[in-house]
């Protein structure tokens, strides 16, 4: 399994219905203009309630995940979206263990853990997000604690059997939503010590990984950051709310290195 590339939408408490299947099929329309080459994936994580509409205004070149997902199934856990609930309404991936997930409602590692493990052994795809807060990266520490975040988070998981499956996204806490984003060079060393961390504990399963960055990825910054070895696509937060940025963004992917007008 070769390293895939993707790129993903991550819209976060925002957009409603109409404006969101508005826009799934402006970045479908757009889509059409743009050479994908093979191996290249686009997806949008909407809000849960936005899941289903979006889904029926598909027409084939996106596909969906949820923000989140339940380490349940199910159960008396009121507010909770398990697995299977996805899956029931043909959402077959998620993200987990998003920097805001931690910080604003105290998602510790071993919850992440439990979430992965979770979602994966339902047939979810995962996105699993690590990354450091900026008191980590100017202590020099921020390698050991991303490091650390995935020895949690994949705690007793087969990634051979997940696979593909499993994609992590560095997203440094510092540069999200803040308009600071990481030195292409920054993300890329982090990204190889995260390809070294997965290829010693899986062996080529782990090192065929995606590794995605995220952090204020702008049409602006795009080619630069897509052009590190170590970078195979983006979590992109504000710049997807609004289909022709988001678009450009995936040119500059799809273009590897040059974001076409
Ligand atoms: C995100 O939501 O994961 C993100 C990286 O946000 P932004 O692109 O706005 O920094």
């Amino acid at each position: 399994m070769t390293r895939q590339r993707l790129v993903v939408a991550n819209w976060k408490q925002n957009t409603l219905t109409a404006a969101a299947t508005s826009w799934i099929r402006a970045v479908e329309a757009g889509l059409d203009n743009v050479p994908l080459p093979a191996g290249l994936s686009v997806a949008a994580a909407p809000s849960y309630v936005a899941l289903a509409a979006c889904r029926a205004a598909l027409a084939g070149r996106l596909t969906l995940m949820a923000q989140n997902v339940a380490a349940q199934d199910s159960g008396a856990f009121t507010g909770e979206v398990g697995p299977g609930m996805l899956i029931d309404v043909g959402i077959h991936a998620a993200i987990v263990g998003h920097s805001e997930r931690r910080s604003l409602f105290h998602e510790d590692d071993d919850l992440v853990g439990r979430k992965v493990a979770s979602a994966l052994s339902a047939g979810l795809s995962v996105v699993l997000c690590v990354g450091e807060p900026l008191a980590a990266r100017e202590a020099e520490t921020h390698e050991a604690f991303v490091l650390g975040q995935l020895e949690a988070a994949l705690a007793g998981i087969d990634v051979s059997a997940a696979d593909a499956r499993l994609v992590i996204a560095y997203e440094p806490v510092w540069a999200i939503g803040t308009g600071r984003t990481a030195q292409p060079e920054q993300a890329n060393e982090m990204h190889g010590a995260i390809r070294t961390f997965l290829s010693n504990r899986f062996g080529a399963a782990g090192r065929d990984r995606s590794i995605l960055y995220g952090g204020s990825v702008k049409p602006l910054n795009a080619a630069q950051l897509i052009a590190q070895p170590e970078i195979d696509g983006f979590l992109v937060g504000g710049a997807s709310l609004l289909a022709e940025p988001f678009l450009a963004i995936v040119r500059a992917v799809a273009s590897d290195g040059t974001v076409s007008p």
